[in-house]
C-alpha cells in the first residue's frame, strides 16, 4: 500500500490536557463525518452528517501505520480525529489491532448517539476509557448547540447511554460542553442524568480554543 496518495489514519502523539501523551487514531479519513455539527467544533462544518456506519479507512491501513511509526513515549491511544469513531464499522477489529501492537490504555471520546446499537456497545466494551459527550437535557438546547442528524432522538440517546453505562466496566467519563447559561430546571434535569449514569468522571468544559476559519480539511484533529 502506498501510504503517501491517502489520508493518515494516525497522528501525534499530541498532548492531551486530560490523558497525556496521546496517539491518536482517525477512522473517518479525509473528509469530517459525525452525527452532531456542533456549534463550537473544531473541524468547522461537518462535510459528511449521518448516523451509518461505514469502513471509511482500511484495518490494515492502520496496522502498517502503527508498525512504520517510530519509537515515541506514549501514555493511551485515543479515538477520535475528523468526527465520530463509532461510525466506523471496522472500529472493533482496529482496537484489536491497537491492542496487539501498541499494548496502551485505548481511550474513545464519542457523541454517543450510536449507543443504542448494541454492536457499537460491544465494540466500546472492549476499550479502558470512553468519553461519551453530553451538552445538552433538553431536545430545544440539543438542535441548537449540538445540530444533531435528523434520524436522532434525544431520549433514545439518552437510554442508549444509559444501556451502555450498565454493562461497560471500564472508565466512563462524561464530557459536557458548557455554553449559554441553563435554568434551574435544566441543571436539575442534568444532575438527575448524571446521577443516575453514575459515570467515574464527569468534565464540564468551555470553548476557550477559536473555531477554524480554514476549510474543515486543513484543520486540526480533534483529539
Ligand atoms: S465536536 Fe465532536 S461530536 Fe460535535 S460535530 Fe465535532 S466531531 Fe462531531
Amino acid at each position: 500500500m502506498d501510504l503517501m496518495t491517502v489520508t493518515p489514519a494516525v497522528y501525534g502523539p499530541v498532548r492531551s490536557w486530560r490523558f497525556g501523551q496521546s496517539l491518536g487514531i482517525d477512522l473517518l479519513g479525509a473528509v469530517s463525518t459525525c452525527s452532531f455539527q456542533c456549534r463550537y467544533c473544531q473541524l468547522g462544518t461537518i462535510e459528511r452528517l449521518t448516523c451509518d456506519r461505514t469502513e471509511f479507512v482500511p484495518t490494515q491501513q492502520v496496522a502498517t501505520e502503527l508498525h512504520q511509526m517510530p519509537p515515541a513515549a506514549i501514555d493511551v491511544v485515543t479515538f477520535s480525529g475528523s468526527g465520530e469513531p463509532t461510525l466506523a464499522r471496522n472500529l472493533a477489529a482496529v482496537i484489536a489491532v491497537v491492542r496487539q501492537q501498541v499494548r496502551r490504555p485505548i481511550v474513545v471520546l464519542t457523541n454517543g448517539t450510536l449507543l443504542g446499537d448494541r454492536t457499537v456497545r460491544q465494540d466500546l466494551a472492549a476499550v479502558d476509557i470512553v468519553a461519551v459527550k453530553i451538552d445538552a437535557v433538553t431536545a430545544q438546547q440539543w438542535q441548537a448547540l449540538n445540530r444533531p442528524a435528523t434520524r436522532l432522538n434525544l431520549e433514545a440517546v439518552f437510554a442508549g447511554i444509559m444501556t451502555f453505562r450498565e454493562m461497560f466496566k471500564g472508565h466512563l467519563a462524561i464530557q459536557t460542553m458548557v455554553m449559554a447559561p441553563w435554568s434551574q430546571q435544566d441543571e436539575e434535569r442534568y444532575k438527575t442524568l448524571i446521577q443516575a449514569l453514575s459515570p467515574d468522571e464527569v468534565q464540564l468544559n468551555t470553548p476557550l480554543r477559536p473555531r477554524p476559519l480554514t476549510p474543515p480539511s486543513q484543520c486540526p484533529r480533534q483529539s
